[in-house]
């Protein structure tokens, strides 16, 4: 069995975990993200080119000097830690991107084939949130939003 680092051609680990548990693991932290959501991204990424929209969607973004870096793997030590997020257990990725959140929303639900193991996007944010969890109710794809609570895909396609 390969190792994720080698499918990862978009992004890299600095971009999932944060610095202090970079700098303590390096490369190794990709054991920290679950493989479905690396597979996720990268594949985003690259059928998101393939439709013309070349930008890149910024994770993490702490090896650059920028000041995001609980956008993967999200400690304790993060603001926003929550014992329940996916985050705490790498299975959610935050992205911005100048290609509009809504452009790559519905991508993504005209294309659930290409991204089985996204299982839930959280809409009306400023953000990408995508993340890998398994549905307690066995749908396949789930939208919630912070303002409306859950939001069917049917209905949360229209509004795109
Ligand atoms: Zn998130």
């Amino acid at each position: 069995m390969s190792s994720t680092l080698d499918l990862m051609r978009y992004f890299t680990v600095k971009e999932l975990v944060p610095e202090a548990i970079y700098l303590r693991r390096g490369e190794a932290a990709i054991e920290l993200i679950d493989r479905r959501i690396v597979i996720s991204a990268e594949d985003l990424r690259r059928n998101l080119i393939g439709i013309g929209y070349d930008h890149p969607i910024t994770i993490n973004n702490w090896c650059w000097g920028g000041n995001r870096q609980y956008s993967g793997f999200r400690p304790p030590e993060s603001p926003d830690y929550s014992e329940t997020s996916q985050h705490t257990r790498g299975c959610a990725l935050d992205g911005v991107s100048q290609i509009p959140i809504k452009v790559i929303h519905k991508h993504i639900l005209e294309n659930p084939d290409l991204y089985p193991h996204i299982r839930f996007i959280e809409i009306d944010i400023g953000w990408l949130h995508i993340d890998c969890r398994d549905n307690a109710n066995g749908v396949p794809l789930r939208c919630w939003s912070p303002q409306r609570g859950f939001v069917s895909v049917e209905t949360y396609f229209k509004e795109l």
